[in-house]
């Protein structure tokens, strides 16, 4: 009896048709755990303060989820799902499209009360108290407009860094209640553009190498704007596509300054490509269960000076960290 050969392709689709494809945020957890993490990378961070912030803001969100009833949260993912039709699914677009999705109006509420709640922090600099007061006095048009810009829709105005910190926050804790209403089997990474958010549409903001079944030792890539997780093949530019010996990881230099240990032993790294010239970090639960996307991407901001001096650019912004426009 002939044997056949499976070609490369044929293998890599066999070994990948058990890997599960989707891992959904826990949204009872997502953000009173990147407040925890935010704040124990606080204490040896530079920007210390700024994550102690970051870290109100997460508590704020999450007490925004956990307060809505079955009703309401039923009521917002309806409202969605009204508005996207199943062929889109099938058609291998988001499901829950951050560029045109109608926003509910309450995303609003949300955000004033995250400004009023991230007012009220202790030691915080009177001209920050003063700009918070300004998001939270701004007119709704203003503020869907700055959503808009967030969102990067056409014909939206320039970002404003404070607003849209604030108004990221709000958006995050509207995408997260959507991707809670879905199955995991609902989803799968889009054919098209596996670097997107297959729920979203939106850029991960790192990506994460599982350590528990069944995922472990799977990479995903981590939405920046609803959590949700896709399963990407390691050694592979998430931002291109380039596998292989293009790409390199790198490391902040241990103790001893012996960058290969480092690399090696890091829980975050940078993974880079020197086809498009961009980098994404990766993170190894294994090495620290603790780790968290978008906290962690925050908490490792020499590494991002280091490749910014070798001539890398970041694939894609942390969701929370803002410039304005011209900055
Ligand atoms: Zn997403
Ligand atoms: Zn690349």
């Amino acid at each position: 009896m002939a044997q056949r050969i499976l070609e490369p392709g044929e293998i890599e689709t066999l070994a990948s048709r058990d890997v599960p494809r989707i891992i959904l945020p826990d949204a009872t957890h997502l953000f009173s755990a990147r407040a925890a993490r935010l704040r124990s990378l606080a204490a040896h961070s530079a920007i210390g303060g700024y994550l102690q912030l970051l870290a109100a803001l997460a508590d704020a969100q999450q007490a925004l989820l956990d307060e809505l009833t079955p009703h309401q949260r039923e009521a917002l993912q309806a409202q969605a799902r009204g508005q996207q039709s199943s062929a889109a699914a099938s058609a291998g677009m988001p499901l829950r499209p951050a560029n045109t999705l109608r926003l509910d109006d309450r995303w609003r509420d949300w955000l004033r009360t995250l400004c009023r709640h991230c007012a009220d922090e202790a030691g915080l600099p009177a001209e920050t108290r003063q700009e918070l007061q300004r998001v939270v006095a701004a007119d709704d048009a203003w503020l869907d407009a700055q959503a808009h810009a967030v969102l990067e829709r056409d014909d939206a105005p320039s970002v404003d860094a404070v607003a849209a910190l604030l108004v990221m926050n709000a958006l995050q804790v509207y995408w997260v209640l959507l991707a809670s209403g879905f199955r995991p089997t609902d989803l799968k990474p889009l054919a098209d553009a596996p670097g997107l958010c297959p729920l979203c549409g939106s850029l991960p903001v790192a990506s994460v190498v599982q350590a528990r079944p069944p995922y472990a030792s799977y990479r995903y890539l981590s939405c920046s704007l609803c959590a949700c997780q896709w399963h990407y093949v390691r050694v592979q530019c998430s931002q291109c596509g380039t596998p292989g010996r293009d790409i390199a990881y790198r490391a902040l230099a241990d103790a001893d300054g012996d960058t290969g240990e480092a690399v090696r032993e890091s829980a975050v790294r940078a993974e880079t490509c020197d086809h498009c010239h961009s980098y994404r970090k990766i993170l190894y639960l294994e090495k620290d269960p603790a780790l968290e996307p978008v906290a962690d991407d925050l908490g490792t901001l020499a590494l991002d000076l280091l490749l910014g001096e070798e001539g890398y650019a970041r694939a894609s912004q942390n969701p929370l960290l803002w410039q304005s426009d011209g900055d």
